[in-house]
């Protein structure tokens, strides 16, 4: 699907609403403030800025809150709830908004207080793994060279990358088709055009890629209790090459 440039106007708003509720967030997440409050935070950017939550509800059962968030060895889909940030914690924040019926969608990871070294570096290559991904994404490349990069730098780095969730296309909805691996598939996928749109999201883990899926039906984890991290962007394809939309 290609985004005309009125549709990526409204993308770009969408977006900017997904990195205040990141500024947001990434403000108050300090040692004693629950994930409950960070998702309350979230919510009165969406209220300010008159946009919806594409994550409240969405899926079964329906996610309760508009962020995720998850902690430690959690790779991505953690409840907001009583739980507590602690100091050497590392926690991911994944949200997104819809703006004129756009979707937005970004995450990062942050350290809250000092973390180990471990923590840190796994926080810094998952960035430069997305980045990475991001240069790839020029008019006329191949759709799954963004997997390739991303995996070339979190394994070279000695981390692995989740297989099981992966980045998607998105625009009116939030989950469309064509997905983007964090890996390099066996194929070079789909040409890039200008206009296309994909949230490219590395989930890279500090030991093994497998993952498991807890009770609650949403939060995954590390199947080796090793530590992960997340970052994500919706990202336009341009004549101009990349542009990251979820920007302020
Ligand atoms: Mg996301
Ligand atoms: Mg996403």
């Amino acid at each position: 699907m290609r985004r005309s440039k009125a549709e990526l106007a409204k993308m770009r708003r969408a977006g900017s609403v997904v990195a205040e509720m990141h500024e947001a967030t990434r403000a108050a997440a300090k040692p004693g403030v629950t994930t409950a409050e960070l998702d309350r935070v979230a919510r009165e950017v969406l209220e300010r800025r008159g946009a919806r939550s594409n994550f409240l509800n969405y899926g079964h059962p329906p996610f309760p809150a508009v962020i995720c968030t998850s902690i430690n060895s959690m790779i991505v889909h953690g409840i907001p709830g009583p739980q507590v940030l602690k100091e050497g914690d590392i926690v991911s924040i994944d949200c997104g908004a819809i703006i004129e019926g756009y979707h937005g969608d970004a995450a990062y990871t942050m350290a809250i207080g000092a973390v180990t070294e471990e923590a840190r570096r796994l926080i810094e290559v998952t960035e430069r793994s997305l980045y990475a991904g991001i240069e790839q994404m020029t008019v006329g490349n191949r759709l799954h060279e963004i997997g390739r990069a991303v995996q070339r730098v979190a394994e070279s780095a000695g981390f692995s990358v989740v297989r099981e969730y992966v980045g998607h296309a998105i625009g009116t909805a939030m989950h469309e088709q064509p997905q983007v691996p964090n890996y390099w598939p066996g194929t070079p996928g789909p040409t890039l055009k200008s206009g296309m749109v994909f949230a490219v999201e590395p989930m890279v883990n500090a030991g093994g890629a497998e993952t498991r899926l807890l009770d609650d039906q949403w939060s995954v984890v590390t199947a080796d209790g090793s530590l992960s991290a997340h970052f994500e962007h919706t990202i336009a394809v341009t004549d101009d090459g990349p542009e990251v939309l979820t920007v302020p």
